[in-house]
This record gives structure tokens, sequence and C-alpha cells, in this order.
């Protein structure tokens, strides 16, 4: 097992996620990735909640949006910067969608996948591999 700490922006709220493997970027393309994360896409992995740890003293605040499924999304963020450790996705009960570009070492994860490619826009180009290109989730 790997544990890897990730901090916000300003500091304040800190965590650790803990993953079988050395954490991978999966890209989300997805719209609602764009208006939340301010970016064209953000950089995630999907973690068990129980392997997933707030170790400051700040704990996150909540925000509450309909997923595309129509159940409720939780998206945990620094009451502070604004900066969010993961989303809970209420249909993925036991697991968190944890931002992994606020992981150390981010920077040297390779890309593992790309979600919600139907929603790229059209001046990124493709990074993952073809096979793990998918319009919107992987079929599961
Ligand atoms: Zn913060
Ligand atoms: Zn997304």
């Amino acid at each position: 097992m790997v544990t890897t700490a990730g901090k916000c922006h300003c500091g304040e709220l800190r965590w650790e996620v803990t993953t079988a493997e050395a954490p991978v970027h999966i890209l989300c393309h997805c719209s609602a990735c764009k208006l939340i994360g301010g970016s064209d896409y953000t950089l995630n992995l999907v973690v068990p909640k129980d392997n997933c740890k707030i170790t400051s003293e700040t704990q996150p605040s909540v925000y509450t949006y309909k997923g595309d499924s129509g159940n409720d999304v939780q998206c945990f963020y620094c009451p502070k910067c604004t900066s969010h450790p993961w989303h809970y996705q209420t249909v993925n009960a036991d697991n968190y969608v944890v931002r992994t570009a606020l992981l150390e070492g981010a920077e040297n994860f390779p890309v593992a996948a790309e979600v919600y490619n139907k929603e790229k826009w059209a001046f990124q180009p493709q990074i993952a591999a073809p096979e793990s290109v998918f319009a919107t989730v992987p079929p599961s």
C-alpha cells in the first residue's frame, strides 16, 4: 500500500490517501469539472473512502450538487481557499473521487485514462492511450 499526502492552496486543509499501487491520474473532461475546477479538465483517482483521511485540524466544507445520474454529489473543499481534496458520488457509496493534482508528487504520476471525452475541448490533445479514452465513463 502507498500513502500519499495532499494539501490545499492555503495549507490549512491536509489529507492522506492510501492506494494499493502508486497513484495515477484519470483525466475528467466533464462540464461539472470545468465549472467547479475552473479549468478544462481535472485529475482524479477513485479510492475507497476508508483510505482517505483528513489529517489537519481544519475540516472540509461540503457543496452538494446533482450528478449525471440525478443523484447527489458532494464536493469537499477547504473552507478558506476552496481547493478540494475529493468528491463523493452517492451512487458510488464506498469510494471518493480524489483530486490527484493536489497530492504530493502529482507531477510524476502517469495518466491512466481519460473520461467524459465527449465534453473535451477541441484544443486539447489526447493524452491517455487510445484504449483508455472513454466517451463518458468506462463500462462496468
Ligand atoms: Zn485551503
Ligand atoms: Zn468530471
